[in-house]
């Protein structure tokens, strides 16, 4: 989608520091952690929001969240605990209208969020 800042990502546009590339999930890290590790899994295609990907395209929202669970793992923060979580609209947080999973790890997180 054009004008879309993490569609520019995944095709290599803006850089970014990208974790985990395939055919169809990027990862990169997020340039404001909130977290030692923290990092942003998307799909190369564009939907706005997790309702929108979930309806579309369960098997893709079920590949986002395989790949969060390995780098998790592989960022060394699966053993402690870590966060998988996403925004929805703006009274959420969502800055970025392509949906978007952070995993935030590597140090306590408190419940609930604010
Ligand atoms: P959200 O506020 O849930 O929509 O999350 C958007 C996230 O994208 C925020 O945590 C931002 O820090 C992050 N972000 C914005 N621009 C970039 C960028 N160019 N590279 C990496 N992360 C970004």
């Amino acid at each position: 989608m054009s004008d879309c800042l993490f569609c520019a990502i995944a095709a290599g546009d803006i850089p970014a520091t990208i974790v985990h590339s395939d055919d169809d999930v990027v990862a990169f890290r997020d340039i404001d952690p909130q977290a030692p590790t923290h990092i942003l899994v998307i799909p190369r295609v564009h939907y706005a929001n997790a309702r929108e990907l979930g309806e579309s395209d369960a098997a893709l929202a079920g590949r986002l969240m395989a790949v969060a669970g390995e780098l998790a793992e592989s960022e060394g923060v699966a053993g402690h605990g870590y966060r998988i979580v996403t925004n929805t609209g703006a009274g959420a947080g969502q800055s970025v209208d392509h949906v978007h999973f952070h995993l935030l790890g590597g140090r306590p997180l408190t419940w609930p969020p604010g």
